[in-house]
């Protein structure tokens, strides 16, 4: 097969980490018999020092001429960085959004897993968290709250605020589709969370659901209310495979779940459309403090690069050896400084990817 990735690396620590999961990618495709078609692409600080914006319409076009786009991070340093001295709409997280509103990339998803190897980083106790966890929170990302209407106005002299939470059923039609298609490709359990004791946006959230899992017999569904998932997250990690979720409650609930696995280097994303594309990026920023120094942990822009494989390509053989070579290099006590601990070999970026690459099979 070939894989048309469009690559932007980014700013910061971006090069340093997605060089690393290029490296990656190449030792399975080479194993696998793929072919890798980079595109690299700029956007963020990158792209304002060549072009002066941060994301130019030729990059747009080119990125959805790729079958996928992995991605760094963009952005740096807001106090000492000249990017950050342009308007707001000139900066480089403005690439970000757009770029994301282009693709019309509704779907978030966020793996929460807890390595066995790493659960010393796991705030909670070690009687929940034995044997690890492996959950994937699936939030929507184009509607709900945070698109809605909003307006503060002076009613009878007293400020009042308003912001609405609005849903069609097409919105959670598509959202649910794609957390079902991803459950299938996992332990076929999904948990749909909402407030349907309270919203009428979660009342039919729950309903559309609901007709969405009469088509995936397969699949085990339960419903949750936020609250209640906000507990459980904490008390019984394990028992979630995905939570699907509309764009709020994944937004606090995204954060929380990464917690509780310790670091930010080690946390993939991907925002996906109604198509196969996808963005993949680690869930981290472009770590200004840490930029050049041959320091920053690739392996959650690597996890994120067996997404890619896993959702964009169905390489799911490919993504499962690229996870399975993950485990091994922790297992075998290999860290970068982020989540070093006592008895372990410290690593940086360049023999940390080495190491992925040299266990792949
Ligand atoms: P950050 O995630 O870049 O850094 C927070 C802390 O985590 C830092 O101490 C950093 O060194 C550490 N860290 C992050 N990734 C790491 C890795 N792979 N290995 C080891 N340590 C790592 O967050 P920030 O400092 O708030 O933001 C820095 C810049 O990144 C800002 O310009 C921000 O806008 C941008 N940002 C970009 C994205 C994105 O590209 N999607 C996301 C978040 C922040």
């Amino acid at each position: 097969m070939n894989l048309k990735i469009g690559v932007i690396k980014g700013d910061g620590i971006g090069p340093e980490i997605v060089t690393e999961a290029m490296k990656v990618i190449d030792k399975a495709a080479q194993i696998y018999g793929h072919t890798c078609e980079y595109m690299q692409l700029l956007m963020g600080g990158a792209s304002i020092d060549v072009h002066g914006v941060p994301l130019t319409d030729e990059t747009v076009a080119a990125a959805k001429s790729c079958d996928a786009v992995l991605m760094g991070s963009i952005g740096g340093d807001a106090k000492t960085s000249p990017w950050y001295r342009l308007e707001p709409s000139k900066r480089p997280e403005a690439g970000l959004l757009r770029i994301r509103k282009e693709l019309n990339l509704f779907a978030n998803l966020r793996p929460a897993v807890l390595y066995d190897e790493l659960k010393g980083a796991c705030p909670l106790k070690e009687e929940i968290t034995e044997g690890g966890f492996d959950m994937m929170i699936m939030r929507e990302l184009t509607g709900g709250l945070y698109f809605g209407e909003r307006k503060t106005v002076e009613e009878n002299g007293v400020m009042t605020a308003y912001d609405s939470l609005t849903y069609n059923e097409n919105e959670i039609r598509r959202i649910a589709k794609r957390g079902f298609d991803i459950a299938m490709k996992r332990r076929k359990k999904v948990t749909s969370v909402d407030k349907a004791n309270v919203l009428d946006s979660s009342r039919l959230w729950r309903k559309v659901v609901e007709e969405v899992a009469a088509d995936y017999p397969a699949v085990a569904l339960e419903h949750m209310l936020v609250d209640n998932c906000a507990m459980q997250l904490v008390k019984d990690p394990k028992q979630f495979d995905v939570i699907l979720t509309e764009n709020m409650f994944g937004d606090i609930l995204s954060d929380e779940a990464s917690m509780v696995t310790g670091s930010i280097g080690m946390l993939a994303s991907a925002s996906l459309n109604e198509t196969k594309f996808g963005l993949y990026e680690p869930s981290g920023g472009s770590a200004p403090d840490i930029a050049g120094k041959g320091i920053a942990n690739p392996i959650a822009t690597i996890l994120s690069a067996a997404m890619m494989l896993r959702f964009s390509f169905d390489l799911d053989r490919e993504a499962e050896a690229i996870e399975s070579a993950v485990a091994k290099v922790l297992e075998e006590g290999y860290r970068t400084i982020d989540i070093m601990s006592e008895g372990k070999t410290q690593v940086g970026t360049e023999k940390m990817g080495d190491l992925i690459a040299g266990y792949l099979k």
